[in-house]
């Protein structure tokens, strides 16, 4: 089950050299193939599924800074602006919207950690403060959840994900950039320590440069170059309601459901605590890196042993160039839903503001987010590998965040001036 992705029509065709080749045709990939071709930098993004098929049209569309972690805060707030931007940058609305995001408390703990981060980001003088039940009451009517209260980011976004993608690779094409679908990256090209290709499903391609925005698939491409990067997948499940009257535009995280308005006048509605964590072989080879975010997050997560481990095993980690890869063996990652999480949010949600018992289920989809241990990408060229540069590891909210990160590859592939401090997306800080 895949939610609807606004169409794009892509290349067939492309050289046999360039000076830039984007593996991944995510959010990611895009923002940075448009950032170089507007920089003059040809460049080809080679995807090997659908544009935006996997997490960038499968998430919830916030744009979020609140209880973000105080190092991802100069990304998020350089992608606000260029959220702001990306408009007329791209000829075209994509749901972007200024409407605010509310987290609820249900106890003093909670807003005292609401209130631990309000002060952790104080230099950066944002527009977040904490509310009173009473609060919560005028900017969300009608409800009838018993709150300790909450915190709210004005600032804070949405934006359509099933249009925003689509819209910037439609961008990037009129500037000249190569998309091309259905064709995987199996490997690198390298000579003397550092690239010179691309092996595709269709062939080589020479290119001086390579930036890997894989997504959750990037670990598997460098595991292959026996290159370590730590992420481990959790799915979420999502339910898209038809058009109905809500309570607010204002997007509404609670502790057992999260909401938010679409541009069509539906909601975006998901169980905030219900994240499944499919083991994988991956967890018994570097689960321990994650034993300290466990600690913190590990209450939302639900460990399921079954189909996704023996799925999993049977793609392989080490292949030749020459060989079908496991890339080509799963076009479009489209993991089962979780109908039982959906259940619950409905439930929880229908108590707390009965406004929902009118929602009406319209679509329903599940996407696997790529986690590292410190919940933290990595934008970084890759030491052992000269040319080869990593943008990956979004840990759940990189939509939001695509704009910056994308431009932070593309000056880092560049080696011109970042529009962010890149430290700590650092790949080395995992060495430690
Ligand atoms: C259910 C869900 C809810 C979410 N909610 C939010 C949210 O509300 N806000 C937020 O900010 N973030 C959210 N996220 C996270 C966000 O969607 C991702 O962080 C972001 O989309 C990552 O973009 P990406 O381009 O790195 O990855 P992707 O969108 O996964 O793109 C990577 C692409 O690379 C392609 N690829 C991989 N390997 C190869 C290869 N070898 N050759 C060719 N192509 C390859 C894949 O097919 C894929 O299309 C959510 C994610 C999910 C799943």
């Amino acid at each position: 089950m895949a939610p609807h992705i606004a169409p794009v029509q892509t290349c067939e065709d492309f050289p046999s050299s360039v000076p830039v080749v984007i593996i991944g045709g995510g959010i990611v990939g895009l923002v940075a193939a448009l950032t170089l071709s507007e920089r003059g930098i040809p460049v080809i993004v080679l995807e090997k599924g659908v544009v935006a098929g996997e997490q960038s049209s499968r998430n919830q569309g916030w744009i979020r800074k609140t209880s973000r972690a105080p190092a991802d805060m100069p990304l998020a707030v350089a992608s606000d602006r260029l959220w702001a931007r990306l408009p007329q940058k791209v000829g075209t609305d994509v749901g972007y919207r200024e409407a605010g995001i509310l987290f609820l408390a249900r106890n003093e703990a909670e807003m005292e950690a609401h209130e631990a981060w309000i002060h952790s980001v104080e230099p950066l003088d944002l527009d977040s403060r904490l509310l009173t039940p009473g609060e919560i009451d005028r900017l969300v009517p009608g409800g009838r959840g018993n709150w300790a209260g909450g915190i709210y980011t004005p600032s804070d976004g949405r934006a359509e994900p099933s249009l925003a993608a689509s819209a910037i690779a439609r961008a990037a094409m009129a500037m000249g950039a190569i998309i091309v679908e259905n064709c995987a990256v199996r490997s690198l090209v390298r000579s003397a320590g550092r690239v010179t290709g691309v092996v595709t499903e269709r062939g080589e391609i020479g290119c001086d440069t390579v930036l890997l925005a894989g997504g959750l698939w990037s670990r598997r491409f460098l595991g292959n170059l026996g290159i370590d990067l730590p992420t481990l997948p959790l799915t979420v499940s999502v339910a898209r309601t038809v058009p109905m009257d809500g309570p607010t535009e204002i997007a509404v995280g609670g502790p057992d459901f999260s909401f938010r308005k679409r541009a069509d006048g539906g909601f975006v509605i998901t169980q905030r605590s219900a994240i499944k964590a499919p083991i994988t072989f991956d967890h018994l080879l570097i689960g321990r890196k994650y034993l300290s975010s466990l600690r913190s997050q590990g209450r939302y997560l639900r460990l399921a042993f079954g189909r996704d481990f023996i799925d999993d095993l049977t793609l392989p980690r080490r292949w030749k160039s020459g060989r079908i890869s496991p890339f080509e063996r799963m076009r479009i990652k489209d993991p089962a839903v979780d109908e039982g999480a959906i259940h619950e949010a409905f439930v929880a949600l229908r108590a707390a503001w009965p406004i929902f018992d009118d929602a009406e289920i319209a679509e329903l989809w599940a996407g696997t987010v790529d986690v590292t241990p410190d919940s933290l990408p990595v934008i970084d060229q890759v030491s052992e590998i000269a040319g080869l540069i990593v943008c990956s590891g979004f840990s759940g909210h990189g939509f939001g965040t695509a704009p910056a990160a994308g431009e932070l590859a593309a000056d880092i592939l560049m080696g011109s001036t970042p529009i962010i401090d890149p430290k700590p997306y650092r790949f080395s800080r995992f060495e430690r």
